[in-house]
This record gives C-alpha cells, sequence and structure tokens, in this order.
C-alpha cells in the first residue's frame, strides 16, 4: 500500500512558519523589511501587547495589484529573485518568498495595498492560510498589514511566548537592527497607543543619536570617532566609541550590505584596537557598516540567523582592525582621562556605554551609612558575627571571582576567640581598615567591604519587599530613552519593593516622589541611571537576576566612599557586619575586599 502523500499547503505552511516565524520580532522583521524591499520612505509600526493581538506595519512603498496581493502569501512566491543565479547578486533584504506565506499559516492577516498603476487598491483577509475574502478598496498608494493574534491556531506556540516586557524588548531589538541601516527611512513605533519612537529621516549619525540619545539630556555621539577605509574588496565606514566612553556594557552592531550581523570575528578586531586603552571588562560602542559586493559574502542566510560568513574573512579582519585603530589614532588621548577608576575611586564617578554625565560626588559628609540593621538588636548580631569570626578563614564556596593567591595564605589562622569590641583598628588613606589576625595583619577595602554588606541587606529588602521609603520633598523627574522606559518597566515592582516611590510621568518619564531610606542624602537620578545601566548590561530576563544588579548598583552608590574619615567604632561595625557573612572575600562582582599579609612575608622584610 501507498503510504505517501504530500502534504496540504496550509500544514506545510505552518510547519515552515515554525521556522521563520518564531515570535513577533521575527514576525516585524520580516514586514518591515518587505516594505523597505518595496522601497518605502515611511515605516509606521504599530504593536499591541508586544506584538500578541496585533502587529501592523504600513509603509509608502510601491504596493501590490490585487493578483500580487493574492500571491504574495502563496508558498516561495517572491518578485525578487527569479533564477538561483540571482541569489548571488542579492540586494534585497527578503527572497526566500516565505514569510507571508508562513504569517499567515500562523495568524489572522489582513492587507490593504495598492500599487501606483491602479486606481483602486484591494483588501484581502486571510487566517490559516485560508483566503476569507478580497475586495477592491479605496487606499493610498502602499501596503498596511496587520498580522492580528499570531499563533491563534497554534496554542503550543502561544503558551512558549514570553512575558509582554521581554517580547516588547525583542521587537525593539529587530526594530534597531533595522533602523540603524535605513537612516534616509522615516520610522515610528508605537505600542499600545504610546508612541515609543518618532525617527526622522538623516544621517546614520543622526539616527543612532535619536534612538540612543534622547531622554536624558546626554548626546551620545559627541562621543563617536568615525571609521572610514576604502578598498578593492571591501568598505567600512562608521563609528567607533572614545575609549573614555567605553563601559561595561556597549551597543555593538555590525552590518553588512544594508543587514545587521553578528561576527565575534570581526568584533575581535575591533577590541584588538583598543588593546591596553580599556580596563579588563570594559567594551568599546561601535557601529560599523561593511558595504562588499554580494558575491563575496555567503548569501544563503538563514532568516532567523544573524551570522554572516565572509569569503576574505582573514583579509578583512586587518583591514578593519587598521581603520579602528586609525580612527583611535586621530583622536589625541587626553592625559587626565583616567582610565583605572579601580585604583583611586571606583566609587563616584562610573563610566558608562553612554556617557552619563558624570555625577557630582554622591555623598553626604555627615551621613553615617553604620546605622544598625533594623530589627535586629546590636547583641544578637554582635553573638552572630562572633560566632561566625571563625569563617574568616574558611573559604566560601559562593565567592564569584576568586584568585588564587588569596587561597592557602590564612589556612591556619583563627580569630574566633578575639572579641571584635576590643580590637585595635586604624584606618590607612581613607580608603584601608588595618586589623590584626592571628598570623599576620588584614587588609580591608571600606568601600568594598560596605558594598558586601549593604548587597546582602537590599537584596533581603528586595526579596520581602520591605523597603522603607523616605519621601522627597520635590520629586524629582527621569526622563528615559523609550527602550530604558521597557526596561525601567520590567524592574518597577523590584524598584518599589526597595522603597522607590515612583509613577509615571507623561510618555518617556516617571517622577521620583520617594527613595530607599537609605538613599535619602543622594542625588537620586544617577542611582536609578546606574541601575538600569546595570540591567542593560546583560538584558538580565530573570528576577533574581535583576534583582542582584539592583542590590549591587544600590550598594555601589551607597557604599561609604574612599576618603571618608572613619572613628573606631565604625570600622569595628563594618567588619563585625562583613565577617557575618557568607561571601565577604569579594564583592558580588568579583573584586577583592580582604587582604592578609602574612607574618613570614613582614618578618622576611627585616
Ligand atoms: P520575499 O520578501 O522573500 O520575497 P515575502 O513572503 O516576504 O517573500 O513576500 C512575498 C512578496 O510579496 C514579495 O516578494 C513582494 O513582491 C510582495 N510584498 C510583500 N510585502 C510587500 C510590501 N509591503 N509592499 C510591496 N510588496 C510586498
Ligand atoms: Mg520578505
Amino acid at each position: 500500500m501507498d503510504i505517501i502523500h504530500l502534504l496540504p499547503d496550509n500544514v506545510a505552511n505552518q510547519i515552515a512558519a515554525g521556522e521563520v516565524i518564531q515570535r513577533p520580532a521575527s514576525c516585524l522583521k520580516e514586514l518591515v523589511e518587505n516594505s523597505l524591499d518595496a522601497g518605502a520612505t515611511r515605516i509606521q509600526v504599530i504593536v499591541r501587547d508586544a506584538g500578541r493581538t496585533l502587529l501592523q506595519v504600513v509603509d509608502n512603498g510601491s504596493g501590490m495589484s490585487s493578483t500580487d496581493a493574492r500571491m504574495a502569501f502563496e508558498r516561495h512566491a517572491t518578485s525578487k529573485i527569479k533564477a538561483a543565479a540571482d541569489l548571488f547578486a542579492l540586494r534585497t533584504m527578503g527572497f526566500r518568498g516565505e514569510a507571508l506565506a508562513s504569517i499567515c499559516a500562523v495568524a489572522q492577516v489582513e492587507v490593504t495595498t495598492r500599487c501606483a498603476s491602479s486606481e483602486m487598491g484591494t483588501h484581502l483577509e486571510i487566517a490559516g492560510s485560508e483566503v476569507l475574502g478580497q475586495e477592491p478598496c479605496q487606499c493610498p498608494v502602499g501596503t498596511n498589514i496587520k498580522v492580528k493574534n499570531l499563533f491563534y491556531n497554534v496554542p503550543v506556540r502561544r503558551k512558549f511566548l514570553k512575558t509582554d516586557q521581554t517580547e516588547l524588548r525583542n521587537l525593539l531589538t529587530e526594530f534597531y537592527h533595522i533602523v540603524l541601516v535605513y537612516p534616509k527611512v522615516q520610522f515610528t513605533f508605537a505600542h499600545n497607543d504610546e508612541i515609543l519612537f518618532e525617527l526622522p529621516a538623516g544621517t546614520e549619525k543622526q539616527r543612532i543619536e535619536a534612538v540612543w540619545g534622547k531622554g536624558t539630556g546626554r548626546t551620545y555621539t559627541s562621543n563617536f570617532l568615525e571609521v572610514k577605509t576604502d578598498t578593492d574588496l571591501v568598505s567600512i565606514r562608521g563609528f567607533v566609541s572614545k575609549p573614555e566612553a567605553a563601559g561595561k556594557t556597549a551597543q555593538q552592531y555590525f552590518f553588512v550590505n544594508g543587514r545587521y550581523m553578528r561576527h565575534p570575528y570581526f568584533q575581535k578586531a575591533v577590541t584588538t584596537a583598543y588593546a591596553g586603552m580599556l580596563p579588563g571588562d570594559y567594551q568599546p560602542s561601535y557601529f560599523i557598516y561593511f558595504d562588499i559586493a554580494p558575491e563575496a559574502i555567503d548569501v544563503n542566510i538563514h532568516p532567523t540567523k544573524t551570522e554572516i560568513k565572509f569569503a576574505d574573512e582573514q583579509t578583512i579582519f586587518p583591514i578593519l582592525l587598521a581603520s579602528v585603530r586609525e580612527a583611535l589614532g586621530k583622536f589625541s588621548l587626553a592625559p587626565t582621562i583616567d582610565f583605572d577608576r579601580e585604583g583611586e575611586m571606583d566609587m563616584p564617578v562610573r563610566s558608562s556605554d553612554t556617557p552619563i554625565v558624570a555625577p557630582k560626588p554622591m555623598y553626604d559628609p555627615a551621613y553615617n551609612p553604620f546605622h544598625t540593621r533594623s530589627g535586629v538588636s546590636m547583641q544578637q548580631e554582635k553573638s552572630r558575627a562572633d560566632s561566625n569570626w571563625d569563617m574568616l578563614y574558611t573559604i566560601p564556596s559562593s565567592v564569584s571571582a576568586p584568585a588564587a593567591e588569596d587561597y592557602g595564605l590564612a589556612d591556619d589562622l583563627s580569630l574566633f576567640d578575639m572579641d571584635v569590641a576590643s580590637l585595635s583598628v586604624w584606618q590607612y588613606a581613607g580608603k584601608y581598615i588595618f586589623v590584626p589576625a592571628k598570623s599576620g595583619v588584614m587588609v580591608v577595602n571600606q568601600h568594598r567591604a560596605h558594598i558586601c554588606v549593604l548587597y546582602e541587606e537590599y537584596l533581603a529588602q528586595l526579596e520581602d519587599a520591605r523597603g522603607a521609603t523616605q519621601q522627597l520633598l520635590f520629586p524629582e523627574i527621569l526622563d528615559l530613552t523609550p527602550g530604558d522606559m521597557v526596561l525601567l518597566g520590567t524592574i518597577i515592582d523590584d524598584l518599589r519593593a526597595i522603597g522607590f516611590d515612583m509613577d509615571l510621568f507623561g510618555k518617556n518619564s516617571y517622577s521620583v516622589n520617594g527613595v530607599p531610606a537609605q538613599l535619602a542624602q543622594q542625588n537620586v537620578l544617577p542611582v536609578l541611571e546606574h541601575i538600569l545601566q546595570s540591567i542593560r548590561e546583560t538584558g538580565a530576563n530573570a528576577t533574581q537576576e535583576w534583582r542582584k544588579r539592583i542590590a549591587l548598583s544600590l550598594a555601589k552608590d551607597t557604599a561609604i566612599p574612599y576618603g571618608k574619615t572613619m572613628t573606631a567604632e565604625e570600622m569595628r561595625d563594618l567588619l563585625e557586619r562583613l565577617f557575618n557573612l557568607v561571601t565577604y572575600r569579594f564583592t558580588p562582582d568579583g573584586k577583592r575586599v580582604v587582604v592578609l599579609i602574612h607574618d613570614d612575608e613582614i618578618n622576611k622584610r627585616f
């Protein structure tokens, strides 16, 4: 008996859709790319519920005839290539003729479109690959396509979608990839009736500024250096950030022939150009556009993949490296720039990927951070500290970035029989606390020690939502970029939990009416900037992860700064609280807190 048969179109399309359309963001990418391929100069993106209920793209491109509109939704229907040879000279974003067929297999689609050569447009409705109706209509030249209830007929997929915040972030990521290559096209992006982006036509630099520079009043692109190289093989142009504008996170974008790409090998070329200019974990931002003959790159790009293969990667690497070096070389480094923020002050001035205006020192000299933890009496605290005192020399397993030389130092040491209250402590250079230990002298970095202590406190407060709020006399206004608005939306509940009293204030701002009590004396806006910055760095997806980041960021901003004189009592209190922690040798981000100078080492010197 013969058992093989061809799958019906709607089934085949649904299977294909599984590959091409994985989430609202991939659908958006396909729709916008089609508009660009149609020569649109104005593209509006309208989204509802992060694309779950509606993804609409309105363009002023070529539009389609009524027959083409119907054809467009067939599998392998495309106007962009005719023969296999065309694949090697692609200049359009699409070419597979799969996207619309896939989208209409898993959503309810409505298109209104008209091409310049016809008086009347056409309105077409398709759902689950089935044409529900088509009729002539009045409409402007261009295409207006609505994709409603994505995955309405594939419940598994629908369930698979992440939270609205996450899906919206994915949509914005796709949006960035596209708008950065088409600065001459005007874009708007609206989500739930709120316009997140209104990007006028302009230059690449203006586009970058429009996406990242707004909101906080800082100019982003003033920190850029221009890269430009033309060779027979490839032309490279774009922008890289000045070294001092680098941060732990960065905006890093490569584009080739008008398409976003990931390219770890080329990324290495760029970072190599910065060798020796940046602190260890800092990254430069870059927006680099390659132009190369289409046949020199692999065209058979999977629609969801962003890696692109170049035939001459090895040749391009040194060209790229040299052009970034040249850009950096032209820019003479001011001798005042202190890249070693680890060295003197790792506190008040934090550089970042987006140049935050250097905040004025954010601590109040009168502020005493050494108040006792609420709810725990000094006595209880002390006895706990005593009992854990011996743990000072056991190696905690949860330390994040251990340095080998820290181990083995102190194995034979023990302090547990000492009375903290009678320890003789002294402060050195406004920065270190010296404490005698049984087999040497212990040196504690006061700022980092306090970070460790505060970190645990903030984390606990976040978990039980018990941060105390101090109302501000005059609310502060936090202006944000649309991207940061989305980010803040993800963590707002946690910020409230820890004591921030914040409300939406207009489209792209929050009013800050109250702050965590520990922040009462501080300039709150930079503190919030730092929190956003640290979330941006990882794009933290899990609650736990971003709580850690909020706690760490707050701890860094509220920890006792270097240069602050401490009384013996304050020092003992800090040490007591520090050694009460499970993890105290390193800060949560892996910086050393405690160093032991062994007796042997001291004796050797005499
Ligand atoms: P591809 O883009 O790979 O050709 P699609 O399924 O995305 O495949 O689109 C099929 C065809 O529909 C395109 O080749 C194009 O002719 C037409 N089309 C799709 N979207 C638009 C649009 N916004 N404006 C004009 N034509 C469009
Ligand atoms: Mg397409």
